[in-house]
């Protein structure tokens, strides 16, 4: 097997590449352990309506805080989580916290708020993950279009046919979807025609470019295009500055997502937050400047 003969090529590697073997086994075991030591906890970033400068929905980031390593990020220990089958069982843990959140933030009278969390590819392929949004969902008094699903484009490469399955049995469940980082998956757009989407994540790289290269402004401007004629929503992901957001408002964008409106909360953060934004006393680009 693969794994058997990663291990006796290991002698042949350079010394670098050795540590960093045995870093990954060691970050590997320790993931594993996460989970019953209360390691992982969820940041919630707002987006913010491009009308009203309110928060309409918060999106779940993971966060991993390693004893020795500190805060690991979900763009190293995720694909690692994928390629060992953890995702699913971190995910699992993911849904249900963000929902019991989602539920405390609907006692506290945000009613209409929605929470977005991110699958990845194993995780949508997994044939339980229906009964785990399920059983989520219901416990915490939530219903299915409370929460919005983030995948990314990259996903429907691997494997088209099952991911138009997978979305279709979730979509008829009442969840609604979204694809991240849309523009970034190196796929054809036909994928749109099957796949019962509500919205598009319009990638940072693009929003990043905005007054910088044509290029990019015209990417902005079809794919915010594209969403208004097929009747979707489209969040820009990774504003910073009060230019990128002129420009997105300009060009229609309906939500907003970023640093300049806020960072990624922890819990009792983003509950102040939104208290705070109810009671009036935040104008949506002052946010961002206030909390880690
Ligand atoms: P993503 O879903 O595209 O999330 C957006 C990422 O951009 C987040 O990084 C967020 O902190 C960051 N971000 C937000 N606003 C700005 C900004 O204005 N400027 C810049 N430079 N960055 C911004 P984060 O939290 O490190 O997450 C990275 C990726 O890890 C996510 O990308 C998502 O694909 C994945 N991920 C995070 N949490 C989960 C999870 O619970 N499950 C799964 N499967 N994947 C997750
Ligand atoms: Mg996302
Ligand atoms: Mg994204
Ligand atoms: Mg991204």
């Amino acid at each position: 097997e693969a794994k058997n003969a990663g291990v006796s090529q290991i002698r042949s590697f350079h010394p670098a590449l050795k540590e960093n073997f045995r870093q990954r086994i060691g970050l590997e075991s320790a993931l594993r352990e996460a989970l019953e030591r209360k390691q992982f906890f969820l940041c919630y970033q707002p987006q913010v309506s491009a009308s009203t400068g309110r928060t309409v929905g918060m999106e779940a980031l993971l966060r991993w805080q390693h004893p020795e390593l500190g805060l690991v990020s979900p763009l190293h220990f995720i694909p690692l989580a994928e390629a060992n089958g953890l995702i699913s069982h971190i995910g699992a843990w993911v849904i249900d916290t963000a929902c019991a959140q989602l539920a405390a933030w609907r006692q506290a009278g945000h009613a209409d708020l929605r929470m977005a969390v991110n699958l990845s590819a194993t995780q949508l392929l997994n044939p339980y993950l229906e009964d785990t949004l399920l059983g989520a969902i219901a416990s915490h008094g939530l219903v299915p279009a409370d929460l919005e699903l983030e995948i990314t484009e990259s996903v429907l490469i691997q494997d088209p046919d099952q991911t138009v399955l997978r979305f279709n049995a979730l979509r008829k469940l009442g969840l609604r979807l979204s694809i991240d980082d849309f523009g970034t998956g190196y796929s054809s757009l036909s994928y749109l025609r099957v796949l019962p989407v509500q919205a598009f994540k319009l990638d940072r790289s693009f929003v990043e470019g905005l007054g910088k290269d044509e290029t990019s402004l015209e990417i902005c401007a079809s794919a915010i295009r594209l969403a208004q004629n097929l009747n979707l929503d489209i969040v820009a992901e990774g504003v910073e500055t009060s230019a990128q957001a002129e420009w997105l408002r300009a060009l229609g964008c309906p939500i907003f997502q970023g640093f300049l409106f806020a960072r990624p909360l922890m819990a009792e953060a983003a509950t102040a937050h939104l208290a705070q934004e109810r009671a009036g006393g935040i104008t949506a680009e002052a946010a961002g400047t206030e909390l880690p």
